[in-house]
């Protein structure tokens, strides 16, 4: 700095040439220090591009040192990428303008190639011919190598280093571009491992990632080198034949899962056998679009697997008619149980006299990340009908057992945890055994475990309900009538059924104030019970009104509003350290 203000004073005093030349051999010596310290190498040649000097950055990022190079020409530096034409345009710009700046590939001494930034200028003598070339470089190896880099980690899934999604899209856009012009068929190939989640459950997810990598391996294995694969999320990948018939994508299909469904050996010894199922859509036929595309394999896809899984399934147009309304809704649900998209809310039930919370009762939502919280009256009906009920209701046990589990280890005192069961799950073979398990797996008494089923699931009478619940009953399981009140059924099936709770429903006690029937029923059910021997609970309590007059008709449980909305997990467990509470003894009519 000190110099910079002494050439500037130099300059303004201008009076002798010892000042002048004083300040020329400054400049010398500036111009020196920047040529030998820059980190950009800087390259002077001669009107032809022979090299007359070089500086440091120069050997240290081409490997040639000054003797080695000084001499040359410049061409000796050429990588061989480029035409002859790209350098006859450079020099033809630098001609014209004196100047010319871009990216080039040069080789080092030692042979690897490199990108680099390259500024040439001329110097030009008094008359404007080019005496000397001027050419100063930065080496952009490093920053080509983050940049691919970071274009890969865009691209790619960093587990199995296929490509992702998104260059999926990109590759399906040029192969549907392709098609079209030239008039062939192509096939999306939608893969699904069967078994994954159970691996990764069971086994971790270190083993899940370990299965993914090896899958990934086999399905790339059963292709030929251009065909594309790439990891859509989860266990899911899509295969994609550009230029296929229909029968030999089915090929395919058949011999990816035939690999998938040979066992896997996993690094900790353990031998995991999985399966696959795959669904199929084909281009441009069923479709010019590629998100619509693999819509459509993906619909096959869980056609493939309803139709009991390892085995492959083509898209159909009728798939999209209105019958399909359901079967959309059952793909959304199946893939929601897959996907962890299903909570439970819990809601309080409590004693009426002092509100203080005696338990929870598990209610079912579907957290559609498109929809938002689904009710279950919206899904359940699909799910019942489509038998997906009996692995949701599975889910619902476990999840509240463990949820049960949880409270107790944090010292909450709730002493109920109440979970519906649906009429279809009550009849399948393996209903108690479910039960038991879930009860197991939370290392939770059956004592806190109280199953609510609804009347109408329980008006066929048949033997087989009655015994699964006798069972369930004798190991200490609490069984609750639900919506009693609203099954229109004869009351004889209480005189075999084995439960412990009436739950009166929400349609009576929301008019208890107003309306004398729904008055009279409630009286009536609620000594019913006390008669059975049997506890009751009122469902729906919105207002102070309708707990006063429930407690003063004899029913001390109730749940609703006025106590509580269900609640996410999170919220519960703020509620559930509450005082502890038993559950009153009801009093037993005596007999005549
Ligand atoms: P439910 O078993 O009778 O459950 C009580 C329903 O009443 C819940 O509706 C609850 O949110 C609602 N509720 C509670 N207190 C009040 C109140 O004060 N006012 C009003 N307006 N509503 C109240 P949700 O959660 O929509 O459940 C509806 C039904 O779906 C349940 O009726 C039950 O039959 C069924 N469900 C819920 N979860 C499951 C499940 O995991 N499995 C099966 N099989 N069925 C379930
Ligand atoms: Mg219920
Ligand atoms: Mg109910």
């Amino acid at each position: 700095m000190d110099q910079l203000i002494s050439i500037n004073a130099a300059q303004r005093a201008n009076t002798s040439c010892s000042a002048l030349s004083a300040v020329s051999d400054i400049a010398l010596d500036l111009a020196n220090i920047v040529f030998n310290s820059t980190q950009e190498a800087i390259v002077v040649t001669d009107n032809r591009g022979t090299v007359i000097g070089v500086n440091p950055a120069f050997t240290a990022i081409t490997g040639y040192s000054a003797l080695e190079i000084v001499g040359k020409n410049m061409r000796s530096l050429q990588s061989g990428r480029h035409q002859k034409s790209f350098y006859q345009d450079i020099w033809s710009h630098v001609t014209r303008s004196g100047y010319w700046q871009g990216e080039i590939w040069n080789r080092r001494k030692h042979g690897d190639v490199y990108p680099a930034l390259l500024t040439i200028s001329s110097v030009r003598n008094r008359v404007g011919e080019p005496t000397y070339y001027v050419g100063t470089s930065v080496d952009l190896s490093r920053i080509k190598k983050s940049e691919l880099e970071l274009d890969h980690f865009a691209h790619h899934d960093e587990l199995t280093q296929l490509p992702n999604r998104r260059s999926l899209l990109l590759r399906l856009n040029q192969a549907l571009e392709r098609a079209n012009k030239e008039s062939v068929t192509g096939a999306v190939i939608f893969v699904d491992l069967d078994r994954f989640k159970l691996v990764n459950d069971s086994l971790g997810h270190g083993a899940g990632d370990e299965l993914l990598t090896l899958a990934a391996q086999r399905i790339k294995e059963a292709l030929r080198a251009n065909d594309f694969m790439a990891r859509f999320g989860g266990d899911e990948f899509i295969v994609l034949l550009e230029q296929a018939t229909r029968n030999a994508a089915e090929k395919v299909a058949a011999s990816l899962i035939k690999r998938l469904s040979k066992p896997f050996v996993l690094s900790s010894g353990h031998e995991v056998c999985i399966g696959a199922s795959v669904g199929m859509s084909f281009f441009p036929g069923d479709s010019n679009n590629p998100e619509t595309l693999l819509q459509q394999a993906d619909t096959a896809l869980y056609q493939a697997k309803t139709a009991g899984k390892s085995t492959h399934r083509s898209y159909s147009p009728d798939l999209t008619a209105g019958a399909s309304v359901r079967l959309t809704l059952e793909i959304q649900l199946r893939r929601a149980l897959d996907r962890n998209e299903l909570a439970l809310h819990y809601q309080p039930l409590v004693s009426l006299a002092d509100k203080q919370i005696f338990g929870f009762e598990a209610l079912l939502r579907w957290d559609d990340p498109a929809r938002g919280l689904v009710p279950p009256a919206d899904f359940l009906p699909v799910a019942e009908e489509t038998g997906l009920m009996v692995p949701i209701g599975g889910w619902v046990l476990q999840s509240a057992c463990a949820q049960m589990r949880r409270i107790i280890d944090q010292g909450g005192s709730v002493t109920s945890m109440a979970v519906n069961i649906s009429a279809r799950q009550i009849r399948h073979p393996e209903f108690a055994a479910s039960v038991v398990t879930a009860l197991h797996k939370a290392s939770l008494a059956p004592q806190y475990l109280e199953l609510e089923i609804t009347e109408g699931a329980l008006v066929s009478n048949d033997d087989a309900t009655i015994a699964t619940l006798s069972f369930l009953r004798s190991i200490g399981v609490r069984i609750a009538i639900d919506d009693f009140g609203t099954g229109y059924s004869s009351l004889s099936y209480l005189k075999k059924l084995p439960f412990d709770t009436l739950k009166i429903d929400r349609s009576f006690v929301t008019d208890i104030g107003s309306d004398a029937v729904s008055k009279a029923i409630v009286t009536a059910v609620i000594s019913l019970a006390q008669c059975l021997g049997r506890e009751v609970l009122a469902e729906g309590i919105e207002s102070e009104q309708q707990r006063e007059l429930l407690l003063a008709s004899g029913c001390t449980l109730g749940q609703g509003y006025l106590f509580s909305p269900p609640v996410s997990e999170n919220a519960l467990l703020g509620l559930s350290g509450l005082k502890r509470r038993d559950r009153l003894t009801p009093t037993i009519c005596a007999r005549d």
